[in-house]
């Protein structure tokens, strides 16, 4: 039976505003999403039965209806009934490497993966806005994940607007195994703390221009400037996560104190916590200086880059 083996790249925010309340319960948002090196592996193959079947090997991860890649299955059944019929039923295999509730898109890029790996599988010849209109019903991420690189993202964050793409500023990323923070908790207790002060008028396109502030950064991705880049990290979650998980804060004061590290921010609802380097070099160093400061067994530490794809297929049997 056909298989396609595929890999499913992460996403840091390096900036997330929030603009307002929606009242379908998403908040108004201007997010720039960057993808990078640290990836899932996904095979995606026919069997014979009718069936959507998922393996995984990270203990975390559902397997069942509630598994990311598994809704990303049972939506092209939906679309394509007929394509469904000709082909059977789909087994996918994930290979986890990114952290679960990190903050990093894990499941989102998952999502992706399995919607490319079924239309290359059933023969569509979707577009990838036909891929990332889809995507965007499983969830915000989906659409970025598909085409990755580095984007501007609007409105709950399935409205994208590419830009340059940047390669290779180097990245540590710092994550506590144990620690999750929910994505949902994290906009509720925004909306519950900051709702009030938030733009509410959604349609008001003055009033939206006017309240997003990503203007510095976006000129500095346009420079291709990694120091102002750094500078100009934002995230307005760590108005909510910072306070209620205080390791996550140790965690960028810690970085913060090391020589090389041109800014650090929490990634998207975290717990990540991220800092951006020019050298690969100088990011191995300072992982290993955060391994002496913080010894705890539970925190885990990656050396990666920002690459300038999404989705890619690797191989077809
Ligand atoms: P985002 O940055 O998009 O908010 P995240 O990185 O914070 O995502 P995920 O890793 O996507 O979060 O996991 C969120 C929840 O989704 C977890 O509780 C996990 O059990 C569940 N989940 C379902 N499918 C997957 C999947 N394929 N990979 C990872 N987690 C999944």
């Amino acid at each position: 039976m056909p298989s396609y083996s595929l890999i499913a790249p992460a996403k840091i925010n390096l900036y997330l505003e929030i603009l307002g309340d929606r009242s379908d319960g998403y908040h108004e948002l201007a997010m720039i999403l960057q993808s990078i090196g640290l990836a899932d592996q996904i095979n995606v193959r026919s069997i014979s039965t009718d069936s959507i079947v998922v393996h995984c090997n990270h203990p975390q991860v559902p397997t069942d209806q509630s598994n990311l890649g598994y809704r990303a299955a049972e939506l092209m059944v939906r679309q394509f009934p007929k394509a469904f019929a000709k082909y059977g039923g789909v087994e996918i295999t994930l290979n986890k490497q990114i952290p679960v509730a990190a903050g990093l898109a894990g499941g989102s890029t998952n999502a992706a993966a399995v919607l490319v790996g079924i239309d290359l599988l059933w023969k569509l010849g979707l577009t990838q806005s036909e891929l990332e209109e889809l995507g965007g019903t499983l969830g915000s991420d989906v659409p970025f994940c598909v085409g990755g690189g580095t984007a501007i993202a609007t409105g709950r964050g399935e409205q994208l607007s590419p830009l340059p793409s940047l390669d290779s500023i180097y990245i540590v990323l710092a994550k506590y195994r144990s620690l999750e923070v929910s994505t949902a908790w994290a906009y509720k207790t925004y909306r519950q703390q900051f709702g009030n002060s938030d733009l509410r008028d959604s349609d008001n396109l003055a009033a939206r221009a006017s309240a997003v502030h990503s203007g510095a950064i976006v000129k500095a991705i346009l420079d291709k400037d990694p120091g102002e880049i750094a500078q100009k990290l934002h995230n307005d979650l760590e108005r909510v996560v910072l306070p209620a998980y205080p390791q996550v804060l140790q965690l960028q004061e810690v970085f913060a104190n090391q020589e090389g590290v041109l800014g650090t921010m929490m990634s998207g609802s975290g717990p990540t916590v991220f800092a951006l380097f020019e050298s690969q070099q100088q990011a191995e160093e300072v992982k290993l200086q955060v391994r002496e400061a913080i010894i705890d067994e539970d925190l885990e530490l990656f050396v990666t880059r920002t690459i300038t794809h999404g989705i890619q297929v690797v191989s077809s049997v």
